[in-house]
């Protein structure tokens, strides 16, 4: 067993490290929280620049093509500078790029995988519906009905993460409704300026610098070419991209908890009391110590998950179990953070209080923690509880 990073990997963390250090200013992370709903276009183009966008897209269509432990190295190095510069950076790649990956045609491919590369294309995953998100199959209205050269699509979806700035949108609709809801879904490409489209920005928590969206679709013409994968097989075939969007946000949530106990650990070491500083009371070292081992155990689950994609190994479970892990760890972080502050936790002048409004998104999105343990208890062979 070998826990080492390569040479290459580790050039890569460091690279992203300095990186953020120099651009990723704690000033310019709190505008991006106070003032934008994404990343704005000088820093997206920057990150481009540095392959960000195409980590995982092979080297013929532009990208890096690396790996799920790079790609986790520089979102935990981003994110732990500003979860919405790791969302906002990471979008386009995990909605659009891996979608077209694992079901596009070679046509697809070259079409829009190097512009999503160069920065100039962004894209959203639009599945979830108002009637809801963890019974997707129950919930889904949106339809697409085929005419001769295209499909006409009706329907809402809710809760679209950066569909307010996306050129595309890969939507999740019903092909066949008279049919077991999974065999008549299919996935379309969705160009979110065409007529018929309404994005409609929802205000939220956290997170403020990824906006999410309602979109309405109202008899939308899409291209038959624009089908990504086979028609009625697109439930199956995106969920061959959940899984490794659930190492994605676990990563979120880590990135999280490793920036919630960096500035607790820094004041618990300056801020005094009674004459000592904060940092020699056990409680609150206890404390430190709680989120320190939460954060490790994220981290090593959510690389080996890495580790098993990487090697082409099942890891659907252990995804679910990093989720989880990971989201505690952020929980942990930001709730023993805001203690050991006191009052200026809860200052809007400082920022673990956007840790504590941030983690809380991670917790449902993209899948419930409820729900993930429901899949962790299927597979030691308990049976379906809903
Ligand atoms: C900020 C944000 C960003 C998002 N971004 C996207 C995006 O980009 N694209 C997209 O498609 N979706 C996105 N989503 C949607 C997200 O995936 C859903 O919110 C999530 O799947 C939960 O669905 P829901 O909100 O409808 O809750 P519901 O499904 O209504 O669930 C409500 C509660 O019931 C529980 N529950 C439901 N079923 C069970 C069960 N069988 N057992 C135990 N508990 C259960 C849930 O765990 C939860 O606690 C986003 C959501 C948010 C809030």
């Amino acid at each position: 067993m070998d826990f080492q990073l390569t040479d290459e990997q580790r050039a890569i963390r460091d690279m992203y490290r300095s990186f953020a250090q120099k651009e990723l200013t704690p000033e310019y992370v709190r505008w991006l929280d106070e003032n934008t709903t994404f990343l704005p276009d000088d820093m997206y183009q920057k990150l481009a620049e540095l392959g960000t966008m195409g980590i995982g897209i092979p080297e013929e269509y532009g990208g890096l093509g690396l790996g799920s432990i790079e790609h986790c190295l520089i979102m935990e190095e981003l994110s732990t500078a500003g979860i919405s510069v790791g969302f906002c950076a990471g979008i386009a790649e995990v909605f659009g790029g891996r979608p077209i990956l694992a079901l596009g045609t070679e046509a697809q491919k070259r079409e829009h995988l190097p512009r999503i590369v160069e920065g100039k294309e962004k894209w959203s995953l639009a599945m979830t519906e108002p009637d809801g998100g963890t019974d997707i199959l129950g919930a889904i209205r949106t339809s697409a009905v085929k005419t001769e050269d295209h499909y006409v699509v009706k329907g809402t979806k809710m809760w679209i993460s950066g569909a307010h700035v996306a050129d595309f949108l890969t939507t999740l609709v019903i092909t066949d409704k008279d049919t077991e809801r999974k065999k008549g879904l299919s996935v379309l490409i969705i160009d979110a300026k065409a007529p018929g489209v309404t994005i409609r920005p929802i205000e939220k928590m956290g997170v403020h610098g990824c906006g999410v969206n309602e979109i309405v679709f109202e008899d939308v013409e899409v291209p038959v070419e624009n089908l990504l994968g086979e028609e009625n097989r697109g439930w199956y075939g995106l969920l061959k991209v959940l899984n490794p969007e659930r190492i994605s946000t676990s990563v979120f949530s880590l990135a999280i908890a490793r920036s919630a106990f960096d500035m607790a650990l820094r004041y618990a070491k300056e801020r005094t009391a009674f004459g000592k500083t904060i940092g020699s009371f056990q409680i609150l070292q206890h404390y430190l110590a709680d989120i320190a081992v939460e954060i490790e155990n994220a981290r090593n689950l959510i690389y080996k998950c890495a580790w098993l994609h990487d090697t082409g190994q099942p890891y659907d479970v252990e995804a679910c179990m990093a989720k989880i892990v990971a989201c505690r760890a952020s929980e942990l972080a930001a709730r023993y953070g805001m203690e050991i502050m006191g009052g200026y936790g809860f200052a809007m002048e400082y920022d673990m209080q956007r840790h504590f409004r941030d983690y809380k998104q991670m917790m449902f999105s993209p899948i419930s923690d409820e729900m993930a343990k429901n899949y962790i208890a299927q597979s030691y062979g308990l049976p379906r509880s809903y």
